[in-house]
């Protein structure tokens, strides 16, 4: 704490990431990232970009960039915004979007980052409890609301509404926006991309940095009504006019061009998860439904806490949330094949 601090600072609860640990051989299991790399497209085309170009600004409206995804979505280049990763765009939506009189809503156990940007703008919201097991039910969102945000597939459940049921939602809350955070989406058949069309309130966001194994990169995503998307540009255009630096334009591209690689990892994912959550049961795990790239999971006997170090012990790193519903949980993110034999086979080891 210093003198020095703005008024703001004080108040600040910042969000916590999951840990970075600099061990060696760490099979790391705890942030959601891709055990698989990025297409060698992505890594050519990120090659390509690094040399003497570099000494100039980015296209600060990343034209080209925009155009590939619109093309990707079938949508229009006016129905693109592009940032400096999901965070950032959804700082930008908090801010430029989301805060207005009535409370924005979302539920109690959602992306946590959430709460955090409310306090940062200074935003009224209101957690709306998600059920006893753990669904999403959107018949709870029908108050009077400044807009309604969740990821979906929720984190760190995993769990996920149907595109018809968020159909309804905006059917009957037609006056605020309602944001769907669709980080996790590749690894589902949930998106509500193609409602787009129909609801002028509605925006989407998604990341390359899970289902397209860019974390490092650093690049997310809305789309929605060209309104909207103007509201988002008028805010990064106030904030950080370049955000999109010339190598992440290269990646990002590449990365939608390149489907067939995309398509392929996402289903090696896919079918680990499914693996992987039937071989947690037979060990006496209850297994959330997935959706997304982590299961989340908890046994009867053993504390998650104690199970988070042991594994942790051995050089296996997942995440562990000491919060009242979420403590007698683990969160388990998907890895390669062999990866998830090794933590298989400790947990068995550690059970028995
Ligand atoms: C990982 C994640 C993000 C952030 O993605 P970045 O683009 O890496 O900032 C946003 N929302 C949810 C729900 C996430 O899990």
């Amino acid at each position: 704490m210093s003198r020095f601090w703005s008024q703001i600072v004080h108040q600040l609860t910042p969000y916590t990431p999951g840990e970075q640990p600099q061990i060696e051989n760490l099979i790391k299991l705890n942030t959601n990232e891709n055990p698989y790399g990025p297409s060698p497209k992505v890594v050519e085309a990120i090659s390509n970009a690094n040399n003497e170009a570099l000494r100039k600004y980015p296209d600060p409206n990343a034209k080209q960039l925009k155009r590939t995804i619109a093309l990707y979505y079938d949508l229009a280049p006016e129905n693109v915004f592009v940032g400096n990763s999901s965070d950032e765009v959804l700082a930008h939506i908090f801010r430029g979007l989301l805060k207005h009189a009535k409370p924005l809503l979302f539920p109690d156990i959602t992306y946590s980052f959430y709460p955090v940007y409310c306090n940062l703008f200074d935003i009224e919201y209101q957690q709306i409890p998600l059920q006893q097991n753990f669904c999403l039910n959107l018949d709870d969102y029908s108050e009077d609301n400044g807009g309604i945000i969740f990821a979906n597939p929720n984190a760190p459940t995993g769990l996920a509404v149907q595109p018809e049921e968020i159909a309804k939602l905006l059917d009957r809350n037609r006056d605020s926006m309602v944001v769907i955070d669709e980080a996790y989406v590749d690894f589902s058949q949930v998106s509500v991309v193609g409602l787009l069309h129909r609801y002028p309130n509605l925006l989407v966001t998604q990341t390359l940095s899970k289902s397209r194994s860019l974390a490092g990169l650093r690049v997310g995503l809305a789309l929605g009504h060209p309104d909207l998307i103007d509201a988002l540009e008028r805010i990064k255009n106030s904030f950080h006019p370049y955000a999109l630096d010339s190598l992440a334009l290269a990646g990002a591209e590449a990365s939608f061009e390149d489907d067939d690689y995309f398509k392929v990892t996402c289903q090696k994912v896919i079918r680990t998860r499914e693996r992987t959550s039937d071989a947690l049961e037979q060990l006496g795990f209850e297994v959330l439904p997935s959706d997304a790239n982590f299961v989340f999971a908890k046994h009867p006997s053993k504390d998650a806490s104690v199970l988070f170090n042991l594994l942790r012990e051995k050089g296996i790193v997942v995440r562990y949330f000491a919060t009242p519903r979420l403590k007698d949980f683990l969160r388990i993110s998907i890895g390669t094949e062999s990866e998830m034999n090794s933590l298989l086979a400790e947990l068995e080891r550690l059970l028995a």
